[in-house]
């Protein structure tokens, strides 16, 4: 895949290509990128911010020099190519989202600075605009890098093994189960028993019931409003493990569904 970065700070973009998997995955020819900084089409003494109209504070990015920048990228990729600006305004990256924007070859990332872009830039130009979360950062690099590589590691050969995406939070359902490595006992504690067993479906069965409670604790918005009896057998232990009393539990548990 091709990206091509609209940035007036292209030397984080570049930081990003220069470690670990996406440098290897880079090298390889696998990814490849360009950053086109909007300055370049300033004539002298022209702004590339200017204050808002209808007032309001700080100053938005023009359209002209991103525009020409757009023009620019288009000559480096196909026509079609899609364009995208990360803003607080689009809609939140998803997992799903990530993985269609994988099958594309050529991607462009608008990224914004001070409080954004002209928006006849965006209503014009652009194809999609995506958030990386509710809450703002300063720049657009950051939220388009992430938005890269949640979306590279969907393809072939960046990760080392690309089943290791197959069992991570989002993947599935639910968020990934906790894990664990050696020494199986150190002054922070003991590696669960079930995970030294040996017995694969006593670890299927534990991970999917760590999964469930993980999600259902720290994500209520993207849990299920009904279970199939096994995984709510399997909830239900979750929070006895904890040491929640019965009623305790059948008191949390109610607004679930049993199929
Ligand atoms: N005034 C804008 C608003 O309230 O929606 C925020 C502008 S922010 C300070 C500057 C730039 O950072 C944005 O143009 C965008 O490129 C980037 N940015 C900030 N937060 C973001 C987020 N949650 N997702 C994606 N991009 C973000």
């Amino acid at each position: 895949m091709k990206a091509i970065f609209v940035t007036i700070f292209p030397e984080l973009i570049e930081t990003f290509f220069s470690v670990g998997v996406i440098n290897k995955a880079y090298k390889e020819s696998i990814l490849e990128f360009e950053t086109i900084n909007p300055i370049k089409f300033l004539e002298k003494n022209e702004r590339l911010d200017d204050s808002p109209f209808g007032g309001g504070p700080g100053m938005l990015i023009r359209s002209e020099p991103i525009e020409k920048a757009i023009e620019e990228s288009k000559k480096l990729t196909s026509k079609n190519t899609k364009v995208i600006n990360l803003s607080p305004q689009g809609k939140k990256l998803t997992q799903k989202r990530a993985q269609e924007l994988s099958l594309e070859k050529e991607l462009i990332f608008i990224c914004g600075r001070y409080e954004g872009i002209d928006q006849r830039l965006i209503d014009s130009l652009v194809d999609e605009e995506i958030s990386i979360g509710d809450y703002v950062v300063t720049g657009g690099e950051l939220p388009a890098l992430v938005v890269f590589e949640t979306i590279v590691r969907n393809i072939k050969n960046v990760l080392g093994d690309i089943n290791s995406i197959k069992e991570e939070s989002f993947s599935e359902e639910y968020i990934e189960y906790p894990q664990y490595t050696r020494p199986e006992k150190n002054n922070l504690g003991r590696v669960p028993e079930v995970l030294l067993s040996g017995d694969h479906e006593k670890i299927k069965s534990w991970r999917k019931k760590q999964s469930l409670g993980k999600t259902f604790l720290n994500r209520r918005d993207i849990f299920p409003e009904e279970l199939d009896l096994k995984d709510f057998v399997l909830l239900e232990e979750f929070f006895s493990d904890l040491g929640y009393e019965s009623d305790r539990i059948a008191n949390l548990l109610k607004g679930i569904k049993r199929k």
